[in-house]
């Protein structure tokens, strides 16, 4: 969830940060943001980039109020404009009336209000008026995240990019190092679960000391495992760094952009080859070892049966899942929205993949963008998912949603939905909170 944020001064790419910036570029990249002194950042607008675009999710995780697709307001703002910018709505007002900064600074006071009412939940679990328990992660990439694991109250780790590190470096990162970075996630995760997920990078991560020949369509490409398995040492010395980072705790590697079952007994033999490896030099072994998959191209949807032998978890991606379903370029402002996950098509796709992982009694966590929404959090425990990982400021809306639930009745209701084919899921979605008092921040 994004914060509200008014009052700010402008500045654009290549202008000097002041206080309570706001950056406006036609276009970034993840890395690129990453450069920002966060000291001075608080918002972020750009020209092209969609919600899930990678530059948006390390945004938001950053804690910025993020607005994608505002066309053209490269050419309008000028440096030190005073912008009021809604996360939240997407709204971005330049050079604000008093009247409109008014509203903002109040907006930004009941928020900060709300925000207390999310901090008193901080330990509470996230269980539904029926009794129905629902893990609440957060997904992280970066060191800086970590303070965020106390904040938010989450329960896990329930997604690490481990990319993030090897694009804010100025090389690849050597053994030592990953394994170093992989340790202090481990030592503040303390008890509670980490997931990482090897390298995926490609696609809008680019890694800029790696050679890349350039690709027609790079989201479609040669990007996470397909590089991992042709690139076997960089992925081995990651997975031996995770090895040694968590002996004597429990290990989750979980496998990106999977499309076909060889990708995974490929990726398990060079597992084992470093299983192996880190044997012979008696090493303190992880406690136990899990491997998953994530499951983001839709070919995974109709292997997911013998999947299921050979995974011990699997966690949906719901951004690149969303982008390969309706075939919409994620980063492309042209395209991003113009599907609903809240949709027969997808929520038929979700509850496939909830089925048969719950026949064979597979944990299944949704770790994309759709999961961090109230609202779609909402029909996700109607599909009867259980464990969600979110940027961590989404945890308490999440929560105090689900504190008002009741998990049967909205699983009914979403088994009518997509029974009934309604093709309005997201209209009829929120009603049934209205008519029920369910609290859902964003509609
Ligand atoms: C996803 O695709 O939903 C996901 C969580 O991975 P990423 O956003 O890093 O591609
Ligand atoms: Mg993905």
């Amino acid at each position: 969830m994004q914060r509200i944020l008014a009052g700010l001064d402008v500045t654009s790419v290549g202008e000097e940060l002041k206080q309570n910036s706001v950056l406006v570029a036609r276009t970034m990249g993840p890395a690129e943001l990453l450069d920002y002194d966060r000291e001075y950042l608080v918002g972020l607008v750009l020209e092209d980039a969609g919600v899930s675009a990678h530059v948006t999710i390390i945004a938001r995780a950053l804690g910025l109020a993020t607005v994608g697709g505002a066309t053209g307001i490269i050419d309008k703002v000028q440096p030190g404009d005073l912008m009021a910018v809604n996360g939240l709505s997407g709204k971005v007002h330049m050079r604000p009336s008093d009247k409109i900064a008014d509203i903002y600074r109040q907006k930004i006071k009941d928020q900060s209000e709300q925000s207390a009412v999310y901090e008193a939940l901080r330990e509470r679990p996230a269980i539904t008026r029926d009794g129905f328990e629902v893990s609440l992660g957060m997904n992280a990439g970066l060191e800086i995240d970590l303070p965020h694991l106390q904040r938010s109250g989450a329960t896990s780790i329930g997604l690490y990019r481990t990319e993030l590190h090897f694009m804010i470096s100025e090389r690849l990162p050597r053994l030592k190092e990953l394994q170093a970075s992989y340790a202090n996630v481990l030592e503040a995760a303390g008890s509670r679960p980490v997931t990482f997920r090897t390298l995926d990078i490609g696609g809008d991560k680019i890694l800029p000391y790696l050679r890349h020949a350039h690709e027609e369509n790079p989201a479609l490409g040669w990007r996470a495992i397909r590089f991992a398995l042709d690139r076997p040492a960089i992925f081995r010395t990651q997975v031996r760094a995770l090895l040694q980072a968590s002996g004597g705790r429990n290990l989750n590697i979980l496998l990106p952009m999977i499309a076909d079952i060889w990708e995974i007994e490929q990726s398990r033999e060079l597992i084992n080859r470093e299983i192996a490896h880190h044997q012979k030099f008696k090493r303190q072994m992880p406690t136990q070892i899990k491997v998953g998959t994530m499951i983001e191209v839709p070919a995974l949807i109709w292997q997911l049966e013998p999947l299921m032998k050979r995974v011990d978890f699997i966690s949906v991606g719901t951004n690149d899942l969303l982008q390969f379903l309706f075939a919409v370029d994620r980063s492309n402002m042209n395209v991003a929205h113009r599907f609903d996950p809240l949709s027969l098509p997808f929520l038929n796709a979700l509850a496939g993949i909830q089925k048969i992982a719950n026949k064979h009694n597979m944990p299944v966590n949704i770790c994309g963008e759709m999961a961090s929404r109230p609202l779609e959090a909402m029909a996700l425990v109607g599909l009867g998912f259980s464990s969600l990982s979110m940027a961590p400021m989404a945890i308490g809306p999440v929560k105090h949603m689900l504190l008002g639930l009741d998990a049967n009745d909205i699983r009914h209701f979403v088994a009518q939905l997509l029974g009934d084919n309604v093709l309005n899921i997201r209209t009829a979605l929120v009603r049934y909170a209205q008519q029920r008092h369910i609290d859902i921040v964003g509609i």
